[in-house]
């Protein structure tokens, strides 16, 4: 049969990038004798050609992916093909996986698949095509008159060896943002994450399989991982680095040993990676410099300890940063930190922290993103019970908080989010004094700034800043370009 698949990425900025999860799915399908096709949103305006698409393509089922997000868009669309159409719905994703009962209250789709969705979709589509029952598929909750049929877990998927490699043609990979804009070539070499921070779904999803935790961590064969590699840069020469999108690749060491050191042989392309601090030692770091490691993604998250260890259940020390980025940067590795601001109980002055522990660490890149409790996390838990969600979503976590905050609050975060940069490097100009210079700055600089927001004026002297913030807004931007093209 064939499966129309819908997947929408502009709401996260930059659409048109390749997606392992329904790549996986598309491949899967194939393989049992499926055909299917994409309709990929990668603008708004896209989505006003999704019924002559239909038309044209003929999909026996239609299947959704969402976010938290992006869903409320995903909603819209999937009520417009109802109203003209009589053709069965499925919907997948984190976040039907981690509230499928919202979803289902819905009575949207008529399937949600709840966890990893290869094994289960193939599974339906070989019913379906075969006019078979399909009500007690496990991982699929069926629509009935009466609700959902809510069928059980099945064990994940223990040998990622045995799933056929992601399918790039249906995502159109030579056209895509990946390849087009960044000349990348990007992969998965494993599942999951071991550590438990509370805003992440992993812990959730880790719950969703508490009958089988030890296979929750899942890694593909180094020959494997290779295999895919070689084949995509065969097929798509423009590619000049490899980024892995593993939440860490450092979790088995022995493992990352062995796929450096086939990785320097066979492909000896620049790449970069995901690394948990805690796991980040020097030994390792430059081996996979030698392979051709030259950025490395860590998350730092927050600068005050007290905030990462006691809400986020992140229990490094701002010690273990520090060294971890000196480490990196020793070696001649570059970094892109990942922060977040606007968590509940965190003060202007705790989002200080986060700015100046940045500064420390002396990272070439940032990324910044608004707190976003999801569905299902500890922390989602946490802000609500203290009655703290307002708006139901927000497209996009860079944009705005769902949180009941003061407007007061609110103006703090985004003045935060919107200097983070410059700030950034004006502490880390400061550093360069001794403590006794400037740490009364410092103060000196959270009180101005506090007294700025509350008073109204930070968009004044933001405005007055202005031409000055392009100038060093084009350099940082041509300086992460070029750090990307180098990488
Ligand atoms: S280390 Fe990263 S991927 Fe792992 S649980 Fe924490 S935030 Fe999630």
């Amino acid at each position: 049969m064939k499966v129309g698949f819908i997947y929408v990425d502009f709401l996260k900025g930059g659409g048109g990038k390749f997606y392992h999860g329904i790549a996986y799915l598309s491949s899967v399908l194939k393989q049992s004798g499926h055909q299917t096709e994409l309709f990929h949103i990668k603008e708004n305006k896209d989505a006003v050609n999704l019924g002559s698409w239909l038309q044209r393509c003929k999909p026996s089922l239609l299947a959704f992916t969402a976010t938290t997000n992006i869903y409320p868009y995903i909603k819209e669309l999937a009520v417009s093909v109802k109203k003209d159409r009589d053709i069965p719905l499925i919907i997948g994703g984190i976040h039907a996986t981690l509230v499928p009962e919202q979803v289902c209250a819905e009575r949207l789709f008529d399937f949600v698949c709840v966890g990893e969705g290869e094994g289960p979709l193939a599974e339906l589509c070989d019913a379906l095509e075969k006019n078979q029952d399909v009500s007690s598929i496990r991982n699929i909750w069926v629509k009935t008159p009466a609700g959902y049929t809510k069928n059980s877990m099945r064990p994940l998927q223990e040998d990622l060896d045995t799933l056929p490699f992601p399918d790039r043609e249906f995502m159109d990979y030579a056209h895509s943002y990946d390849l087009l804009r960044m000349r990348r070539g990007v992969f998965m070499a494993s599942r999951g994450c071991s550590f438990d921070c509370s805003f992440c779904c992993n812990h959730a999803l880790k719950k969703l399989y508490k009958d089988c935790p030890e296979s929750y961590v899942r890694f593909r064969s180094v020959d494997n991982v290779i295999a895919e590699i070689k084949e995509v840069v065969k097929r798509y020469p423009g590619i000049e680095t490899i980024i892995f999108h593993d939440d860490c690749l450092l979790l088995k060491k022995k493992w990352f040993k062995q796929l450096l050191e086939i990785y320097a042989k066979d492909i000896a392309l620049p790449f970069s990676m995901n690394a948990r601090v805690e796991l980040i030692d020097r030994e390792t770091l430059a081996s996979a410099k030698s392979a051709g490691l030259r950025v490395l993604s860590v998350g730092i998250e927050h600068g005050s300890e007290n905030i990462r260890k006691k809400l986020l259940n992140r229990n490094m020390s701002n010690k273990q940063i520090i060294d971890a980025f000196e480490t990196a940067h020793g070696l001649g590795i570059k970094t892109i930190s990942y922060n977040i601001v606007g968590f509940p109980r965190e003060r202007f002055s705790d989002m200080l922290e986060t700015i100046k522990l940045n500064a420390r660490v002396k990272t070439e890149t940032i990324q910044i993103s608004i707190f976003y409790p999801y569905p299902g996390t500890k922390l989602y838990d946490i802000v609500k019970e203290k009655g703290l969600i307002g708006a139901e979503s927000l497209d996009s976590y860079f944009e705005g908080t769902i949180l009941k905050f003061s407007p007061f609050k609110k103006r703090q975060i985004k003045f935060i989010l919107d200097n983070f940069e410059s700030l950034k490097i004006t502490y880390q100009f400061l550093l360069k004094f001794p403590a006794i210079i400037h740490a009364p700055i410092f103060y000196g600089s959270l009180f101005s700034m506090w007294t700025l927001i509350f008073l109204r004026l930070e968009n004044l002297v933001i405005a007055l800043a202005r031409p000055l913030a392009r100038v060093f807004k084009s350099n940082v931007k041509k300086r992460r370009d070029r750090q990307f093209v180098n990488a």
